[in-house]
């Protein structure tokens, strides 16, 4: 069955941004009828250096409506696996000040749902899967009323692109389950191509690679598979090692998602800002130029349609050629995240999905033309 997509273009708009959210919170409303139901607004806050991340005058509004509807939201997200400067609670909430994410600019308290150093987690097991026997979620999120999901769209170095889907796998897990989906991805490198500048040693969080005779060397067996190594290189020398391993970490995805909304039960609802739409997450502490101009955001109850929505919009827009960034120019409808990310065949994700019963791939877009 079709699910409801409701978008609104940058392109037509004819009031402000914000009157739009208003009227997409008003078409994919959290339905909760609990008096003073806690809700959790996830989002990525950024990476400090990040800036294409939502602007927290976007996540206001959101905010602003879910407390009119008589609701208490929360800001929240979880720890990262790699370093940087999110991997505590602490560090986290430093970064999201700085990056301008406050009680007195977006409304809310902001609570890090998965603890201190990532060590609250709600445990699930996973019969139905053959790649967990269980899988650990933020024990916040686990333990709201019901959860707002806004994600900015972009590419993702191993997934190929970051929507909502993603924003559920890594942005709900705990570490440790982050860990897992994590553990087959490993980088190769085209040694002729590496210049030895050493970027790749100093993000690396397992020290794993270490510079011989001007080049890098890999260490695999101290890698835990964040495929930092592979955003930060700019030489394009690193890629991810044979693609099953990208194909093994969508799966992988797909099953955390899966246990996750089935734990859950509760109410969801997702917005994607498709803006800003950069080759890499913004996990990344700078942004690189965006693939293709604003499109729109979008708000639906179904995390596969909204994806799928927000994908085929990217695929349909003209590709943003960079010449300084070692580019390659891309036609209209050819697929920019898939080009851009090693061929990673991210449909497999949604797909994968699609055939949990987490939400459908078909779509119907309803475009806000007012
Ligand atoms: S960042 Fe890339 S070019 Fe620099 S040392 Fe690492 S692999 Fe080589
Ligand atoms: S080698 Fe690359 S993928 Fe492995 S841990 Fe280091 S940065 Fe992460």
């Amino acid at each position: 069955m079709k699910s409801d997509v409701f978008y609104f273009s940058f392109k037509k708009n004819k009031k402000s941004v914000l009157q739009y959210i208003d009227a997409l919170y008003d078409n994919s409303k959290l339905k909760v009828n609990k008096k003073n139901a806690l809700i959790a607004v996830k989002l990525h806050m950024g990476e400090i250096g990040n800036t294409s991340f939502i602007k927290p005058l976007f996540v206001k509004k959101i905010i602003e409506n879910l407390k009119k509807d008589g609701l208490k939201p929360f800001l929240t997200d979880t720890t990262t696996l790699y370093i940087g400067q999110r991997s505590n609670a602490v560090d986290y909430l430093n970064a999201a000040v700085y990056n301008g994410f406050g009680y007195e600019s977006i409304g809310c308290p902001i609570i890090i749902s998965d603890g201190l150093r990532s060590q609250n987690g709600k445990t699930v097991e996973t019969k139905f899967s053959s790649n967990f026997q269980i899988i650990k979620y933020a024990s916040d999120i686990a333990h709201s009323d019901g959860v707002v999901v806004l994600s900015h769209v972009k590419g993702h170095v191993v997934a190929g692109y970051g929507g909502a889907l993603k924003n559920i796998a890594m942005g709900m897990a705990t570490r440790s389950t982050k860990q897992q989906m994590h553990g087959d991805v490993k980088p190769q490198i085209k040694t002729e191509k590496c210049s030895g500048c050493g970027t790749c040693v100093a993000y690396c969080p397992g020290k794993a690679i270490t510079i011989k005779d001007g080049k890098a060397v890999f260490n695999l067996n101290h890698c835990i598979g964040c495929a930092d190594c592979i955003t930060v290189c700019t030489t394009g020398c690193l890629k991810v090692l044979k693609n099953e391993s990208s194909e093994k970490f969508l799966e992988k995805m797909g099953d955390v998602i899966y246990a996750i909304v089935n734990d859950f039960k509760k109410p969801m609802t997702f917005f994607n800002f498709v803006m800003d739409v950069t080759p890499d997450c913004d996990c990344l502490d700078y942004s690189r130029y965006p693939i293709v101009p604003d499109i729109g955001i979008l708000a639906s109850y179904d995390p596969v349609a909204i994806d799928k929505a927000s994908i085929d919009l990217i695929k349909s827009e003209p590709y943003y050629f960079n010449q300084d960034q070692n580019d390659f120019e891309l036609a209209v409808d050819q697929d920019k995240f898939c080009k851009k990310n090693g061929n990673v065949n991210y449909d497999r994700l949604l797909k994968y999905c699609e055939n949990l019963g987490v939400g459908s791939t078909e779509y119907n877009l309803v475009e806000l033309t007012y």
